[in-house]
C-alpha cells in the first residue's frame, strides 16, 4: 500500500549518504512537486509511547510540538515517501507548507534528492534537549553536526527562505520580530 505521492522521476536507490534513499530517473524543474507525504501525528507528549519501535523509526517536525511519523502496518513502519530522504548541508529539495517537498533548484539526472533537517526540526522547550547528530553529507560547506537550533543561522535562514517547513517560518520570522522589541 502506498500512502504518500512521490513523483515519478524518483527512484529508490543506495544512498550516496546513508541507507536508501530516492535518486532523480529524469530531469526535475525547480519548484517540481517531489513528494507529498502522508503519516500519523504525534504529539511531542506521546512519543515515548513510541518508543518500543526501533530506533531507526524516527519522524519529523509538522508543527512546533507535532511531529510525522511513518504509518505502521501490521507493527512494521511503513518507510516510504520524505522518511527516506537524508539531511545534507547543501540540499536540492525543500519544503512548500509541512508536507510537500518540492525541487529548490533544476536537479539533474542521477542526483539523490536530499533536504537540510533545518527545515522541518527545530528545538522547543517541550522536548528533552536534542542530541547533536553527525552529519555524513560529505558537503564542501558541511557543519558536521545537525543541531535543534540550525533553523537560527541566518546564511541559512537566507539561502532556504521559502522552503523552510511552514511552522518553522513561523518560528524564523517570529525570533526575528522578538530580536526587534
Ligand atoms: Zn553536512
Amino acid at each position: 500500500m502506498k500512502l504518500s505521492w512521490v513523483n515519478p522521476a524518483l527512484s529508490l536507490q543506495e544512498s550516496q549518504i546513508e541507507g536508501t534513499g530516492y535518486t532523480t530517473t529524469s530531469p526535475v524543474k525547480k519548484d517540481e512537486i517531489l513528494i507529498v507525504q502522508s503519516g500519523q501525528c504525534i504529539h511531542i507528549s506521546e512519543i515515548d509511547s513510541q518508543s518500543k519501535a526501533p530506533e531507526w523509526y524516527t519522524g519529523f517536525q509538522i508543527e512546533t510540538s507535532v511531529y510525522y511519523y511513518p504509518h505502521t502496518i501490521e507493527e512494521k513502519p511503513l518507510l516510504e515517501g520524505i522518511f527516506r530522504i537524508n539531511h545534507s548541508c547543501e540540499p536540492n529539495a525543500g519544503f512548500s507548507g509541512q508536507i510537500t517537498l518540492v525541487a529548490m533548484r533544476d536537479i539533474a539526472v542521477g542526483e539523490e534528492i536530499t533536504y537540510d533537517y533545518a527545515m522541518t526540526d527545530i528545538e522547543t522547550a517541550l522536548e528533552a534537549p536534542w542530541t547533536p547528530e553527525q552529519c555524513l553529507c560529505k558537503k564542501e560547506s558541511c557543519r558536521s553536526l545537525i543541531t535543534g537550533d540550525d533553523w537560527k543561522i541566518p546564511e541559512l535562514q537566507i539561502r532556504y527562505a521559502g522552503y523552510f517547513s511552514a511552522h518553522v517560518t513561523k518560528a524564523i520570522n517570529d525570533n526575528l520580530l522578538n530580536a526587534r522589541l
